[in-house]
């Protein structure tokens, strides 16, 4: 058995291998000559009082201790099993694709969008301030938002699904394994592609299908059973359909809508995204150290109460870039995502309020359960109109946005398309503005030099989670009244970011295997 030791170590101590095996050594009262292996199994940094210290848990192997196996899965074959579609090849179509191999059935996936390498052609197209493809964008295609995301793997749900087991098998197509050890684990848009590629191989390997380019335009619903999908005018019989398609696809809301499947608003949130100077952050957080140079690009959570509403920071992104999230020309959304090594001059975050069930009553007569759709949709053109051509986004320096001054002038900024000068008070929803600017200058009370002319504040940031749910069974997951329909990830309303997504979709397969075998016994008596 390993032996596991916990140091506290300073940054530069904590990244040479040969300080803290020493360490281990000393800590355990053993010759450092005896080791075999040093596993780091955590790692955080603790940043609070000024003077950053890294907590590492290492596993210890002597000689001839037998040492940990690579992470490892082995999928069976499907071909010829019962097939199941999986709407969007997102984090949560993806995972729930897996699942459903290991569980002997056969994932027939439908994605939308393109597969990786034209996709992020298509983005830079839409950097360079060309046409948005309304199918293949930041938030549409293979890997579905999650692909050129920022890969935080970080998520409160951890009870939710084997969180462990999504980190390894991370992992195991081509994640660093630094994941599973680090206490805040980051892949990093340059390395995510490779990844969901990878999945998607072992998904069609298996037996599995996965087709890109084919949007799901319709369900095959009789007697209140789902039998199959419509791509167009092809349809695609399935013993169950798991709906994975994000939070950005309006249209399969309304089509579900349309079809008479049930669906609930929601509240969700919506804010800007925010960026400073990394080095301003690096310095706040940082104050006092004078091994900067042994830590990562600083980071921040920041949360308060502004007159009964909450305003948070939301995937902050160290050493990233604010990139276009829009799915349409008529739209300006902005997201945030980092590289592996985090060294982008700039940090940005999402900063959002609450938006209520009360915010958008006055547009439910006219859109019903889709109203909150129809309010994101309004000040997501807002910020277009008034964000100039193309994809450039309005934008306000963080001190006059809340002191109300439009800024005469704007810092350089990482959005490659581009910013123009905006009073985003001006068309903002008075809710929204008020309490984002009551919420940074809270923040800024908290963090000084938060609230600076140094840094923006860009418009807006709308996809944190979905305004619509398609509500499911707590049991069975499947929807209420459509048999056959399984409801999961983001857009269905039951995850928040790649991790919880991911899980989701396990949980739905799961939900499926048991409908599916209960459905055979059922007809096979
Ligand atoms: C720039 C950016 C940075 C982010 N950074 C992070 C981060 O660091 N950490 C984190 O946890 N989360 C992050 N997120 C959020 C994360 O990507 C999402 O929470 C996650 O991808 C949701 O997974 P999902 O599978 O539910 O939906 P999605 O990832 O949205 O996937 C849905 C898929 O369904 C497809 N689809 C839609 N309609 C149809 C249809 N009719 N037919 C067929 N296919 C369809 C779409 O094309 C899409 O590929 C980020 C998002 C963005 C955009």
């Amino acid at each position: 058995m390993p032996k596991t030791v916990t140091l506290v170590l300073s940054p530069k101590q904590s990244a040479d291998a040969h300080t803290y095996t020493a360490a281990a050594a000393r800590t355990l009262g053993i010759d450092e000559r005896d080791i075999a292996l040093v596993r780091t199994v955590k790692r955080s940094i603790d940043a609070r009082r000024g003077r950053p210290k890294v907590n590492l848990t290492l596993e210890v192997y002597v000689d001839c201790e037998p040492q940990p196996a690579p992470v490892h899965f082995d999928y069976p074959s499907v071909a010829g099993r019962t097939p199941v579609a999986v709407i969007g090849a997102g984090p949560a179509g993806m995972f729930a694709a897996l699942r459903l191999i290991e569980l002997g059935l056969r994932p027939i996936v439908f994605e939308r969008g393109k597969e990786v390498l034209p996709r992020k052609r298509d983005i830079a197209e839409i950097n360079r301030n060309g046409a948005i493809d309304p199918d293949s964008n930041y938030a549409f295609g293979e890997g579905g938002a999650g692909t050129f995301s920022d890969g935080k793997l970080f998520t409160r749900s951890k009870k939710r699904g084997d969180y462990n087991k999504a980190l390894q098998t991370l992992v195991f197509h081509g994640a660093s394994p630094e994941i599973l050890y680090e206490a805040h684990p980051h892949i990093g848009s340059d390395r995510l592609p490779r990844i969901v590629s990878n999945i998607c191989r072992t998904i069609t390997e298996a037996g599995g299908e996965v087709h890109f380019g084919h949007r799901m335009t319709g369900l095959k619903i009789r007697n209140g059973k789902v039998e199959g999908v419509y791509c167009g005018d092809t349809l695609v019989e399935a013993a169950a359909v798991v709906i994975a398609t994000g939070h950005s696809a309006d249209d399969i809301y309304m089509m579900l809508h349309d079809a008479g499947v049930r669906l609930e608003a929601k509240p969700f949130a919506m804010g800007v995204r925010i960026e400073h100077p990394q080095a301003l952050i690096d310095s706040i957080q940082y104050r006092g150290s004078n091994e900067t140079e042994y830590l990562p690009a600083a980071s921040y959570s920041l949360v308060s109460q502004e007159g009964g509403r909450g305003v948070y920071s939301f995937c902050m992104c160290p050493g990233g870039f604010m990139v276009p999230a829009m799915t349409d020309a008529s739209q300006s959304v902005v997201n945030g995502m980092s590289p592996s090594n985090r060294n982008s001059p700039y940090a940005n975050s999402g900063i959002v309020t609450e938006v209520r069930l009360s915010d958008f009553e006055h547009l439910r007569a006219q859109y019903g359960e889709l109203a909150g759709l129809a309010f994101r949709r309004e000040v997501e053109q807002a910020a277009r109109r008034n964000g100039g051509a193309h994809q450039t986004a309005p934008a306000q320096r963080v001190a006059d946005f809340v002191g109300g001054r439009r800024s005469a002038t704007l810092p350089s900024v990482s959005y490659i398309p581009g910013v123009v000068s905006s009073n985003l008070a001006e068309w903002l929803p008075p809710f929204i503005s008020q309490s984002l600017r009551a919420g940074i200058a809270t923040f800024g009370r908290r963090m000084h030099g938060f609230l600076t002319n140094e840094a923006v504040v860009v418009g807006v940031e709308s996809r944190t989670s979905t305004p619509v749910r398609i509500p499911r069974n707590a049991e069975t997951l499947m929807h209420p009244e459509t048999e056959g329909l399984f409801p999961s990830g983001e857009g269905a309303g039951y995850a928040g970011g790649i991790i919880s997504a991911a899980l989701d979709g396990e949980r739905a397969a799961d939900a499926v295997y048991k409908y599916v075998e209960q459905r055979w016994k059922r007809d096979t008596k």
